[in-house]
């Protein structure tokens, strides 16, 4: 694609980064058929294509984000299908990640957008506070239909996705030893900030399996949210303040093989810090080294042995491959190869490769999009008759099982199981409820 940025345009590195992107792209559309907002609608301003000539509009033009290119940017699940896709090698996730910031510097939202965001760009990192918020949704639940019913689709979508109990205590850092004799390697875990609060069994499994295999793990001090939140929400400042607060929490720590993810979500942006940093002279080395040292729990639990300890359960997975990880981090066989390996029957999802609709906070911005991908994933799944859904984000976890009466794991909770922890929570009591039920255990 022809571009014609001017040299005082070009001096700003992310302009000079975008314009790199941008002439990349050859028009081609192939990106289109696999983008679920144009798979849903057909409309090409919901294409990665159409986005891509709404971004280069804005910013060769040097124009103030309007309405429309607003529109258009937040309807992008930055599900990242089109990287996947693209044969010539278009960093999308960089362009619109500009374009974000962008639009956050010159559009005006109207108030309730603003305040939304604001709240969430508040809330959420902070596990404390948002604690309180989860403690007062878990009240305001059951209201969830009344909020749809009288317009307030966001608030409806916001108090569906908590939790009907109350939220967990945020972990305290500390060090857990390996189990056995001889330490075989030392890892950082990131507790993230939602994670632990939503589905604190997640990381409690990693710890189990990691020690297990001999590996100490730490949870550093000082390391929290990985900044991805608001990093999708454009709040550029916001992100890199809580990107340089982990590098410090981890680079902190001697000896670590690798810093373990189990949101992948949150492993694809911590993975992107030396991009991100770049032109930090403060921080650019050390983030592009914990960049590198990123590894999502599968990717770093299929580099060591992994006995099974109990015979293989058996048990139908269907796997539901999270766009951060198949379309950020490019890993697809992993989880899948562990989970057959201890005797799970792995089941691949139709139409794979398109996002649930859950996207950071995606799925409470575009509560109606987010539904109708919903709505798609959970029948494909339904569809597979699987005793289980296993997945590597807890975004997805929580968005499937807001529409499907299947039990949702992560795909760590089946590992730890499989190799002497417990059987994962959401299918112990499911199988408690279909024992009593046996109806509602029907997909
Ligand atoms: S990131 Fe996903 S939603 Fe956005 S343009 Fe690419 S494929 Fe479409
Ligand atoms: S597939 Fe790649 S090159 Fe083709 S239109 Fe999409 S982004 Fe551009």
């Amino acid at each position: 694609m022809q571009t014609s940025f001017t040299l005082a345009q070009l001096a700003d590195p992310d302009v000079a980064e975008s314009e790199k992107i941008l002439r990349a792209c050859v028009h081609c559309g192939f990106c289109t058929a696999t983008c679920p907002t144009y798979v849903l609608d057909g409309n090409e301003l919901d294409s990665p294509r159409g986005r891509i000539y709404l971004i280069k509009d804005m910013l060769e033009n040097d124009r103030p984000a309007t309405a429309e290119v607003t529109l258009h940017i937040d309807r992008c699940l930055s599900c990242l299908a089109c990287m996947t896709t693209c044969p010539s090698g278009v960093h999308y996730m960089h362009l619109v990640d500009h374009a974000r910031a962008h639009i956050e510097r010159t559009y005006d939202r109207p108030l309730g957008d603003r305040l939304l965001r604001t709240m969430l760009a508040r809330l959420m990192p902070y596990p404390q506070r948002f604690r309180l918020a989860l403690g007062a949704a878990v009240i305001g639940k059951p209201f969830a239909a009344l909020a749809e019913a009288i317009g307030l689709k966001r608030l409806a979508a916001m108090l569906r996705l908590a939790p009907w109990h109350p939220p967990h205590q945020p972990p305290v850092p500390r060090t857990y030893a390996a189990v056995g004799p001889g330490r075989k390697g030392r890892v950082a875990l990131l507790a993230g900030c939602v994670n632990d609060l939503l589905a604190p069994q997640i990381n409690a499994a990693a710890i189990r399996v990691l020690t297990r295999l001999g590996i100490e793990v730490v949870v550093a001090e000082g390391a929290g949210c990985c900044g991805s939140l608001v990093h999708h929400m454009g709040r550029e400042d916001e992100a890199l303040a809580q990107a340089r607060a982990n590098i410090d929490a981890w680079t902190a720590v001697d000896n670590l093989d690798a810093i373990v993810i189990t949101t992948s979500g949150c492993g694809t942006t911590v993975k992107d810090y030396g991009f991100m940093l770049r032109t930090d002279r403060a921080y650019a080395e050390r983030a592009r080294k914990v960049a590198a040292l990123a590894k999502d729990i599968s990717e770093y639990l299929a580099t060591l042995p992994l006995p099974a300890e109990h015979s293989a359960p058996g048990l139908v997975v269907a796997y539901h491959s999270a766009c951060s990880l198949q379309h950020g981090q490019r890993i697809t066989r992993q989880p899948k190869d562990l989970l057959v390996k201890l005797g799970f029957a792995v089941k691949d999802v139709p139409d794979g490769h398109l996002c649930c609709g859950s996207a950071g906070t995606y799925n409470i911005l575009q509560p109606d999009i987010a539904r109708r991908l919903r709505e798609r994933k959970v029948g494909t799944i339904e569809r597979l008759r699987p005793d289980v859904i296993a997945a590597g984000n807890i975004g997805c976890m929580t968005q499937i099982a807001a529409g499907t009466k299947l039990p949702a794991v992560h795909t760590v909770e089946l590992i730890d199981w499989a190799t002497g922890g417990p059987c994962p929570s959401a299918l112990l009591e499911h199988r408690q409820r279909w024992s009593m039920h046996p109806s509602a255990a029907a997909g």
